[in-house]
């Protein structure tokens, strides 16, 4: 039984479809990649399936429960953490208060939050070297840095980062993506989206490609690798 399901998802931004009726699953304990070019809807999924977007038609399931009409902040309480595009951070808060944001957001009690920080920390030593600095002023990196702290602080079941590569430079990205996967060997299950095609097929065990709100393939990250069609469209290789 899979952690999480889409089944026939379709996402209307007012009359413009973005989502076409996508359906996919994420395993417990696995890293799953959505690739696609820019607007192919892979943001929007992401915003679906954490309650910021409702679907006009399809289901979607998160432990066996429907959680298509459940509101966010139930959503997150749920086990679904959520990285966004653009990291999101509150600039003016340090970082020590936009990791509090992300105990607040799950509804955590206090006991849990030590807990928490330490495994933040321990990830990102730099947050906490930083913690009493305001979120703005940290480097690209750093705030990528922070806002998946800021998610991993809801202790989720599943982790869902959208374009945690943007904007860093080749060895801060390769630094991300081990981190990512240290997550996932700690137990948390990962859905990520990502433009940097070649990174997310290196680290996950199985790939959906999205193209205008549609999946056009799906199979295992080694084999989407050494697919043609991935390799010209998505790798840049010809
Ligand atoms: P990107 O990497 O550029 O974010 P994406 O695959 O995440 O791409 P989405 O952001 O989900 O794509 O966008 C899917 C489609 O929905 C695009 O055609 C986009 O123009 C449209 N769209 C996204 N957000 C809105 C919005 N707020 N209002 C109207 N249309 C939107």
């Amino acid at each position: 039984m899979a952690l999480l399901e889409l089944s026939g998802v379709h996402v209307h931004y007012g009359m413009i479809e973005a989502v076409k009726g996508i359906s996919l699953s994420v395993g417990d304990g696995e890293i799953v990649t959505l690739i696609g070019g820019n607007g192919a809807g892979k943001t929007t999924t992401l915003k679906t399936i954490s309650g910021l977007k409702r679907t006009s038609k399809g289901r979607i399931r998160f432990k066996e429960k429907d959680i298509g009409s459940v509101p966010a902040h139930r959503i997150v309480e749920m086990g679904i953490g959520h990285a966004p595009e653009g990291r999101r951070i509150f600039a003016r808060m340090s970082v020590r208060e936009n990791l509090e944001m992300g105990l607040y957001a799950a509804g955590r009690q206090t006991a849990k939050s030590t807990e928490a920080f330490d495994r933040v920390y321990a990830l990102f030593p730099i947050l906490q070297e930083r913690k009493a600095q305001a979120g703005g002023t940290l480097s690209g990196g750093q705030q990528q840095m922070l806002a998946i702290g800021r998610a991993l602080m809801t202790t989720p079941t599943i982790l869902m980062l959208d374009e945690p590569s943007m904007g860093l430079a080749p060895n801060l990205v390769e630094r991300i993506f081990e981190i990512i996967l240290e997550i996932n060997k700690q137990g948390t299950t990962v859905l990520l989206i990502e433009q940097n095609a070649h990174m997310a097929l290196s680290i996950a065990s199985r790939g959906y490609v999205i193209e205008s709100g549609r999946i056009v393939l799906e199979d295992s990250a080694r084999a989407l690798l050494g697919n043609d069609q991935v390799r010209k469209a998505y790798l840049g290789e010809e």
